[in-house]
């Protein structure tokens, strides 16, 4: 076995056991670009090695899915088959783990109807929607993963050839996972242990409000809800099962309150958003709804998103990720969020994660409304750090505390 293959059954190893924590008789549902299938085998083997029930297999594939778009008869975007559906709320509802192997094109739908592409969102956002909100609650284990595929690698490295761009991408994907030959599992939970660091400090500030500025042109301030948590590294599901949402993951976040979002911020990295990229694009907010979205790039796919549902125009999640971080220093621009959001802080507009306020989990939807938790069938993360970011956090007693200075921690 050479090291790479080595550090690949590692990685498997590390999103079974420390990603969706697969439990003695529980099934896994596999989620996975058939083109990465051998990394599926890999993942598959490790859970039942773990004592998994039966591993269920949902592949995708982006040439397929980019045929239909093209080619299939319009009104199919109009709706979700109701076995689709079942498929994934009887899964959720039986309490399987589910773990998401993300290896897309950032481009894969690039030139399609923007039409067809915003009523598939709608209405598999509709149709999937008890399955999303139980893991916005994280009432199941979930783990989203990469590796390369083809067609990604080649947009991260364009310059080398087909295989040289997979290989170089797995060394980064695995570098930035702490996959390093040693014990893997071992690893993440020590870095997860050092994330937990900062989300104890934020957590001990219990800031009121935070205000962002730089260069870029973000001046934004943004309010935490009373009985806001910051969160980060492993978690746990509300059955008490430990998980890791991201792998890789630095950041540290919390949910803001939804309305109270003001000034204009600037995303300082493209966003691969419904299979289009999105470049230098901005929003301007005024009480928590974005009221204009500007882009060089994409800028009608970008206003179709925040316009899915009443939610998708405001803001669900802050994150802070450090300008001198892992991720961020491998200086490579990954066209894939999870990579990208984990080297850059963000916000995410769209659906925020309930547990992120005290109590939350068990709220009535009217409940989390009133107290701010932002609620849509979207959650996409966009990134607004950079080397020069400020963000000062303000203390209900009226305390200035600066947070971030030249793009890192302060603390
Ligand atoms: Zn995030
Ligand atoms: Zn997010």
């Amino acid at each position: 076995m050479t090291d790479l293959e080595k550090r690949k059954r590692d990685f498997a190893e590390l999103v079974v056991k420390s990603g969706v924590n697969i439990q003695k008789g529980q099934r896994l549902v596999l989620r996975c670009p058939v083109e990465c299938a051998d990394f599926a085998r890999l993942c598959a083997a490790a859970a039942y090695e773990a004592g998994c029930r039966e591993v269920v297999t949902h592949w995708m594939d982006d040439e397929l899915n980019r045929m239909k778009f093209l080619h299939a008869e319009d009104d199919v975007f109009d709706s979700v088959d109701s076995w689709e559906v079942d498929f994934f709320d009887s899964l959720s509802e039986e309490g399987a783990a589910f773990l998401t192997i993300y290896a897309e094109d950032p481009e894969s739908l690039k030139g399609i109807d923007p039409d067809r592409i915003k009523r598939a969102t709608i209405s598999s956002g509709k149709a999937l929607e008890s399955y999303r909100k139980r893991m916005m609650k994280s009432e199941c284990q979930w783990c989203i993963c990469s590796v390369p595929a083809k067609a990604w690698a080649q947009k991260v490295f364009p310059d080398l050839s087909v295989e040289d761009a997979v290989a170089r991408l797995w060394e980064e994907i695995l570098a930035s996972c702490r996959v390093d030959g040693g014990d893997a599992v071992r690893n993440w939970q020590e870095h997860s242990d050092e994330i937990r660091k900062h989300v104890d400090i934020m957590n001990e500030y219990n800031f009121k409000t935070l205000k962002y500025k730089n260069a870029a042109g973000t001046d934004l301030t943004v309010d935490l809800p009373e009985g806001h948590i910051w969160a980060g590294g492993e978690e746990r599901s509300t059955t008490g099962i430990p998980f890791s949402a991201n792998i890789p993951t630095e950041e540290v976040f919390t949910l803001p309150d939804k309305n109270s979002a003001n000034g204009t911020v600037v995303a300082t990295k493209p966003l691969s958003l419904n299979g289009t990229l999105i470049e230098g694009f901005s929003f301007k907010v005024k009480d928590g709804k974005i009221i204009e979205a500007r882009a060089d790039k994409g800028e009608d796919i970008l206003r179709d998103a925040i316009a899915v549902d009443e939610g998708a125009s405001y803001f669900g999640e802050v994150a802070l990720v450090p300008y001198d971080s892992p991720i961020s220093n491998s200086g490579v621009l990954f066209f894939n969020t999870l990579f990208d959001e984990n080297a850059s802080c963000h916000i995410a507009f769209g659906e925020a994660y309930p547990s992120c306020l005290t109590g939350g989990d068990s709220m009535s939807e009217e409940e989390l409304e009133a107290r701010g938790v932002n609620k849509s069938m979207m959650h996409e993360d966009f990134m607004i750090g950079s080397a020069d970011l400020e963000i000062t956090g303000i203390t209900h007693d009226g305390e200035e505390v600066p947070v971030f200075r030249n793009g890192n921690f302060v603390f």
